[in-house]
């Protein structure tokens, strides 16, 4: 299945797509939740009732409907750096046998359409096209083999940089320089892991006004999805609705020579195979 989240009057609203709209699942079905997470947080039993709801719902046409990210309000955001092994060549940083995790703030998530603000103190914003994992029933101490039980499904996501905040820091922290509100656009939808089957096998392409600037397979991912639900739950509880960035393909701007940055007007899109494309232009802030 394929969720949204839209925005109504009554808040957030989480809805199904299906071939002639989207199909309100709560209106569909008043046992069913409105909010994404507690949806989420009902499993594959919730997964069942809802396509049985939505087979008889009413649709609403697309048009003028307000997409939020498909998790408007995660709890937590949890970012992987350097997981695809020649993004860590280009950055020259060396593979270890643990990852690097760091997070954003859930302010700076963004619907597909939005627009990406350049701050007034950042110069050098990058792009980086991600898979994103969203974990539906939670759990802490996940075991490696039940991992994939908790990841509800999948979306494109974009870990928006400022490299001059992320790496001229003290301390060499990352949580700046990827939190500038805006940073982080997540969807258009939130695609069920029974539809999106092996998330090690997913072309994962970014083109910016219309040029492929990366161009990879998530089979190149160094630490899987398992592993790294597996490895982040020994630390928290992770919740439904939690948000993994799984790090980003080579082909980062500035890495480039001359370094690529993203300038006000351009278009960036992330496209995943099977999962959809996740499009934003780029505004200056103010
Ligand atoms: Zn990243």
């Amino acid at each position: 299945m394929r969720l949204v989240s839209y925005s109504s009057e009554d808040g957030a609203r989480l809805a199904a797509v299906r071939e002639d709209g989207y199909v309100d699942l709560n209106r569909a079905d008043p046992n069913l939740p409105a909010a994404v997470k507690e949806f989420l947080a009902g499993g594959p039993t919730m997964l069942t009732e809802a396509q049985r709801a939505v087979a008889k719902g009413e649709s609403i046409s697309p048009d003028g409907v307000a997409l939020l990210p498909p998790v408007p309000d995660p709890q937590k955001i949890i970012c992987v750096g350097l997981n695809y092994e020649d993004h860590a060549k280009e950055s020259g940083a060396e593979v270890g046998d643990e990852p690097v995790i760091f997070n954003k703030f859930p302010t700076a998530l963004r619907a597909h359409g939005d627009p990406i603000r350049l701050p007034a103190v950042g110069a050098n914003v990058d792009y980086e096209a991600e898979l994103v994992a969203v974990i539906g029933v939670g759990g802490k101490n996940i075991p490696r083999q039940a991992a994939l039980d908790h990841v509800a499904g999948y979306a494109c996501g974009h870990d928006v940089s400022a490299r001059d905040w992320q790496q001229g820091k003290p301390g060499g922290q990352w949580l700046l320089g990827k939190s500038f509100d805006s940073f982080a656009p997540l969807g258009p939808e939130l695609v069920t892991a029974d539809e999106v089957g092996d998330p090690l096998s997913l072309g994962i392409q970014l083109r910016l006004n219309g040029q492929v600037m990366q161009d990879s397979n998530t089979s190149q991912l160094i630490f899987s999805v398992e592993f790294l639900v597996s490895y982040i739950s020994q630390v928290c509880n992770l919740l439904p609705g939690d948000l993994i960035f799984t790090g980003t393909p080579p082909g980062v701007g500035a890495a480039r020579q001359p370094p690529v940055f993203l300038q006000k007007g351009d278009v960036v899109e992330v496209e995943i195979e099977r999962i959809g494309v996740l499009r934003n232009t780029v505004e200056m802030e103010g």
